[in-house]
């Protein structure tokens, strides 16, 4: 099969070729003049009766998929409607889907000595000359299985690269080294009187006549104490010679694994009950309240996995954010842990698949939901830590699959046990668990027995009337805030809103600024004083007047992290604050150093989004304060109470971790709310109980299934009326509910208009012959007149 193509086809084996198994790469030509890296499906006798095209080469010699990988997919592709193209598209490394389009870019900037091989070396030499070119160019120089071969090559030695994706462009880390010239500089060289006028050059050059050999860059500047400009002058003169190298991102400094600590009576209880309930083939959800020791009971599981020579998978919502964790597991298991992420290098992508399948040096893989589809050897457990997370649901593109869900199918495919950990569980896996399909083990109490934080209710619009809200914070969260950095306490503050202030609107006319591109009003971001769409990453000057009357009496609406940093400055002078969001978090590694500082006491006060519920582990924060709850339950789901108490939940489970004193403050305009006081019982239990009951009243999932489909159009009317033909054939399918077309809460994304059907099944359903009969239905609205250019998309449990 030919990736990212629709189905499979068939090819013929020359007769001389290498063994070619199911699951090899292999080579081969596709329609004129394109070129496929593929997968083989199948091997058989009965070839069809057109005249069928010989592959053009084997690029490994084993087969780089099991088979156990592709029943994997095929599952997937059919549960979540997609091709296996798409499937193979989202499972493999780029440098495995290579094609005639893929594009090849240059790391070296001149051809290394080093590099023998005649082909090899003219290779690179073209693609340094043009910096990036299409594998499609190169076929002119080069046959396609000698290209296959030379790429593999100079990617494996880092000269080149590949592009993984066109969003994120791998950048190679590189530092600068400098060194002395010794046939111009050595220390018997040079007339020291001419020197005399520049003293600077002379204590760059008695650094080196003293230290000798290589140095970096930044480490000459700070041991000679001198600028730039004179290690340029020193460069140019040809006295220092400066040399560039590749830093390999993956080679981590890995400290002796340290023992693991003992578990507590507790935890040492619920370790019993999970290998006994795995022992049963149960998947278990373990139910343990934030700082309760999960991970380590979670190390405990691990080591015992991989004691039997089974390898462990650690799936974790966003990889990004959990640095810290990652960390605590490189301590535990030192170099038997791979990460796999989206930041790595192409080829070092490749040594983790190959490695991962052979199954020799890593045996903890931790990775975010696409570390499911690595080849695992013999996987014996699978662990999916904050199992509620939304994260692990992918949106877009196809295949939008639940990590979580098709961890459990991948488990039966290997014999694996699956743990899955949160103190927030979704509704989905309680009611898995009633229904006996999942094992439950509690966990409640917090490691060292600290008492959970007290959750104090604000009510923000009594404090706002009495104009006493300043800085967005109440008197009683700010004189909490206060006390606490008296104390040398540092604070968390929560605000699910990223950017300075929502939006602008003109005082005069009533005029709000919107994206011209998707129906949503455009933020304000103080800092770059530029109007940007959270949605298509449009932005724009604020030109500081209205576009629709010109009068300059814009006012800023609501508040977003950015503002909050910003006043609070004003107001706290001394405190050092420092915001944790998308915006402030862009460049490589900036997580870490924010985290890290805060971390070291250098921050005080950390303003963040969302970003600051994951799984952070302070031991100097008592006080949390949640600045605006209401835009959390307020948002038309049905799911958005779940998601709220979870969120507010995991936001508290930052506060006092390591003491018996924490504190979290909810502000709302709605204290009466049903979500604010199940929170302020801290019973998670009893909300979760009320929201199932009312779940199945109004037949919602988990007691239902819903299968959305996405209908997309530049033009309305087109996009409407593909939309109605599609209900109108699905609800002619029995056991199908149809809901709908409506247009969703942001109509247009990215000049798109946007409608959506709800399609509700029972549980009973026989949701593979619905499925199918779905697939038709939208096969034949693609194929009605003036609708072929809608995009519709199926999207399986979408949420
Ligand atoms: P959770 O994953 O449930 O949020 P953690 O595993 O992060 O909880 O534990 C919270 C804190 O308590 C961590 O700092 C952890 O190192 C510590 N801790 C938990 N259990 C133990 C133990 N058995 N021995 C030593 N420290 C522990
Ligand atoms: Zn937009």
């Amino acid at each position: 099969m030919p990736l990212a193509a629709e189905g499979t086809f068939t090819y013929e084996i020359p007769y001389d070729f290498d063994y070619v198994g199911v699951g090899s790469r292999v080579l081969v030509n596709f329609g004129k003049q394109k070129m496929y890296a593929g997968i083989v499906r199948a091997l058989h006798n009965n070839g069809p009766s057109y005249n069928t095209k010989p592959l053009s080469d084997v690029l490994e010699k084993d087969p780089v998929v099991p088979e156990v990988s592709l029943k994997f997919w095929e599952w997937m592709a059919e549960y979540y409607m997609c091709t296996l193209g798409e499937v193979c598209e989202a499972a493999l490394p780029a440098m495995f889907k290579i094609h005639s389009e893929t594009r090849i870019f240059a790391i070296e900037k001149t051809v290394p000595e080093t590099l023998e091989q005649d082909d090899a070396r003219t290779l690179l030499q073209i693609i340094i000359a043009h910096q990036e070119m299409r594998i499609k160019e190169l076929l002119t120089h080069f046959s396609s299985q000698k290209l296959m071969r030379l790429i593999k090559t100079l990617t494996a030695e880092k000269y080149i690269g590949i592009r993984e994706a066109v969003s994120e462009q791998y950048k190679p880390k590189v530092t600068r080294t400098l060194r002395l010239n010794y046939n111009l500089a050595a220390k018997g060289n040079v007339d020291l009187k001419e020197l005399k006028r520049a003293p600077a050059q002379k204590k760059v050059l008695e650094y080196f006549w003293k230290a000798q050999g290589a140095a970096a860059r930044k480490a000459v500047k700070e041991g000679a104490g001198v600028s730039d400009a004179v290690l340029k002058s020193l460069i140019d003169k040809g006295w220092l010679i400066e040399e560039e190298y590749v830093v390999d991102r993956l080679v981590e400094q890995v400290a002796e694994p340290e023992p693991l600590p003992q578990l507590s009576a507790k935890q040492h209880e619920v370790f019993e009950t999970i290998l006994s309930e795995w022992e049963k083939q149960k998947p278990t959800l373990l139910y343990g309240v934030t700082s309760s020791g999960k991970t380590e009971v979670y190390f405990h599981l691990i080591s015992r996995i991989i004691q039997e020579g089974k390898q462990a998978l650690v799936l974790l919502p966003e990889i990004a954010l959990t640095g810290q964790l990652v960390h605590r597991f490189r301590k535990v298991f030192g170099e038997k842990v791979a990460v796999y992420h989206s930041r790595i290098h192409a080829a070092q992508r490749i040594e983790m698949w190959h490695d991962v399948r052979k199954g020799e040096r890593f045996q903890v893989i931790i990775g975010p939901r696409s570390a499911i589809f690595l080849p695992y050897r013999n996987l014996g457990c699978i662990i999916v830590d904050e199992e509620h997370d939304r994260s692990y649901k992918q949106q877009d593109p196809a295949p939008r699959y639940n990590a979580r869900d098709a961890a459990i199918v991948l488990s039966n495919l290997y014999k694996a046990k699956v743990l899955m950990g949160t103190a927030t569980p979704s509704l989905e896996s309680l009611a898995n668990h009633k229904a006996k399909k999942y094992a439950l083990v509690k966990l409640v109490e917090r490691f060292g027995a600290f008492t959970h934080p007290e959750i104090v209710i604000v009510d923000y619009a009594k404090w706002w009337r009495r104009r006493k809200v300043r800085a967005h914070l109440t008197p009683i969260l700010l004189s909490a805030v206060t006390e606490e950095l008296e104390a040398g306490k540092q604070v968390i503050l929560f605000q699910n809103r990223r950017g300075f202030s929502p939006y602008l609107q003109c005082f005069d006319c009533g005029h709000i600024p919107v994206c011209p591109h998707c129906d949503v009003r455009l933020t304000y971001h103080k800092r770059d004083n530029r109007l940007v769409c959270h949605y298509c990453g449009f932005s724009v000057r604020n030109a500081g007047k209205c576009v629709e009357c010109g009068n300059v009496n814009m006012k800023t609406m609501g508040f977003g992290t950015e503002k909050i940093e910003e006043e609070l400055q004003a107001i706290l002078p001394d405190a050092r604050i420092a915001r944790f969001d998308q915006d402030a978090t862009r460049r490589k590694n900036s997580h870490e150093r924010i985290i890290g500082q805060f971390d070291q006491g250098e921050i005080d006060i950390l303003v963040g989004t969302q970003m600051v519920t994951k799984g952070l582990d302070f031991r100097n924060v008592n006080l949390v304060g949640v600045l605006n709850a209401d835009n959390l339950f307020s948002f038309p789901d049905f799911r958005s109470f779940e998601r709220s108490m979870q969120l507010l939940m995991q936001v508290a489970g930052r506060a006092g971790r390591h003491a018996d004193n924490g504190q979290v403050i909810i502000q709302t305009s709605q204290p009466e709310h049903s979500v604010i006081s199940y929170l302020q019982e801290g019973n998670y239990g009893v909300f979760a109980e009320q929201e199932l009951q009312q779940r199945y009243q109004f037949a919602y999932p988990p007691f239902t299934r819903i299968l959305a489909v996405t209908l997309k159009h530049k033009k309305y009317e087109v996009c409407k009326r593909a939309a109605n033909l599609l209900a109108t054939a699905c609800k002619k399918i029995s056991g199908l509910q149809v809901l709908g077309p409506q247009a969703p809460v942001i109509g247009r994304i990215q000049t798109y208009y946007i409608m959506e059907l709800t399609l509700k099944m029972e549980r009973s359903a026989q949701t593979l012959e619905i499925k199918s009969a779905v697939n038709n239905a939208i096969a034949k609205v693609r194929q009605a007149e003036g609708l072929k250019s809608v995009i519709i998309n199926p999207d399986m449990d979408p949420y």
